[in-house]
């Protein structure tokens, strides 16, 4: 059974959830947890009674997030959702949790936009080079604004914003969503309480001349950031879905475009796009490059050494989390970086020169931990039984061994007034 937890890489997201505090970073964690759930549910027992009776046991209950990653899985790829602290202070914490994801959801309040918060981990997030989706959340409140916040994500972030989507009404009257890539409209559906959380209708006549001139901007965005887009545009050709979507898929993961989608997160509304703009557009850890380090042999670290992103590397993994969990004790969050993480064998702790045994290795979900027998290169896993390893060490190959690029840490943020 070891072969099946071995992913295939490109059906991997791992991803954060930033935000300003307040902005609804719990609530769309939740929400897409709930929804995929609920769908990943649906699927399994085919039963529509034994679904509503987990939908009102986790709503009584309650989705806490207490994982330091929590894994959860939409269209057939594996999301991992790695905590990503909101700290107001530049903190390791926050900067090693970015260190080990791929890809990044900034969550913003549609009222307030971009604030001093949001700003900040938004810089942090540049600095690692981490590729970003927008999603503009609480679009049902008061003085939601969609335009606005993207205009500041242009000016006060300095970010190649990027609509796929044109908000149809805002506060009360939010009635859905018009896709600026499929030229189609999602209008929320009330009474769905289950599967499909909106219908898919021809855009309004009202919204038609909005919808087109926001398709024009978003291909006229993209062609700045992708070549191919840019040469058929200055063609006067317009690009077919087969072409537009890996475009997006390409700018947004080279960092060149950040494409932006927007609803209410706490009404479930708009967290169905959101799931595939995740899936479709932010990178796998095959879209990563290698990853860098040093033999433990060598302390001047002058040499490099290379891992690919592959399960047939030799294995090279960090530790960048360690929780007491209530019932298995002390677990270590480990990103896989290459080869494959096996339980019940022995590892390399190359910082501290010591061999780790491995036990037990989990996935954690939100409603269970299902314990796994290996999991392979660009998935996170949590590892029990690891005595003598802390936060921010490498564990590897005993015959192979490596110590990770070292965490750098750059000079503190600037602080925004
Ligand atoms: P966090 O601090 O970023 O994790 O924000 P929370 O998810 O805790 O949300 C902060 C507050 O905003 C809570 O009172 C939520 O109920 C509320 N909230 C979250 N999403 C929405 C939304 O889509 N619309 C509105 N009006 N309120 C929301």
């Amino acid at each position: 059974m070891a072969a099946k937890n071995v992913l295939d890489l490109a059906k991997v997201r791992n991803i954060g959830i930033m935000a300003h505090i307040d902005a609804g970073k719990t609530t769309t964690t939740e929400r897409i947890l709930f929804y995929t759930g609920v769908n990943h549910k649906v699927g399994e027992t085919h039963d529509g009674a034994s679904t509503m009776d987990w939908m009102k046991e986790e709503q009584e209950r309650g989705i806490t997030i207490t994982s330091a990653a929590i894994t959860t899985s939409w269209n057939d790829t594996t999301i991992n959702i790695i905590d990503t602290p909101g700290h107001v202070d530049f903190t390791v914490e926050v900067e090693r949790s970015l260190r080990v994801l791929d890809g990044a959801v900034a969550v913003f309040d549609a009222k307030e936009g971009v604030e001093p918060q949001s700003e900040q981990v938004w810089r942090q997030a540049d600095r690692y080079g981490v590729p970003r989706i927008c999603f503009v959340n609480k679009m049902d409140k008061i003085g939601a604004e969609f335009q606005r916040c993207v205009d500041m994500f242009r000016d006060r972030l300095g970010a190649n914003a990027m609509p796929i989507q044109l908000p149809i009404g805002a506060e009360s009257d939010f009635k859905g969503v018009i896709d600026l890539i499929r030229m189609k409209a999602y209008v929320w559906n009330d009474e769905a309480a289950l599967g499909e959380m909106y219908d898919t209708v021809e855009i309004p006549e009202t919204h038609a001349e909005a919808a087109q001139e926001a398709r024009d901007q978003l291909l006229e965005t993209l062609a700045d950031a992708d070549d191919e887009i840019m040469e058929m545009y200055l063609e006067g050709q317009e690009p077919t879905l087969e072409q537009l979507v890996p475009a997006i898929r390409r700018a947004t993961v080279a960092g060149k475009a950040v494409p932006v989608v927007c609803g209410t997160a706490f009404k479930n509304k708009g967290v169905q796009p959101l799931l595939d703009a995740i899936v479709e557009f932010l990178p796998s850890p095959a879209d990563v490059e290698a990853i860098e380090g040093h033999d433990p042999k060598d302390e001047t670290e002058a040499t490099t050494l290379e891992r690919k992103p592959s399960s047939d590397e030799p294995f090279s993994a960090l530790v960048f989390k360690i929780m007491s969990d209530p019932h298995l004790g002390k677990l270590s969050y480990v990103r896989v970086y290459s080869g494959v993480l096996q339980a019940g064998t022995q590892v390399l702790n190359s910082i501290k020169g010591r061999k780790e045994r491995v036990g037990k290795v989990y996935r954690m979900h939100s409603n269970k931990r299902e314990e796994i027998g290996s999991v392979g290169a660009g998935d996170i896993v949590a590892v029990m039984g690891l005595k003598d390893t802390t936060t921010g060490e490498t564990l590897c190959d005993p015959s192979n061994p490596i110590v990770l690029e070292s965490m750098t840490f750059p000079d503190p943020v600037i602080e925004v007034a």
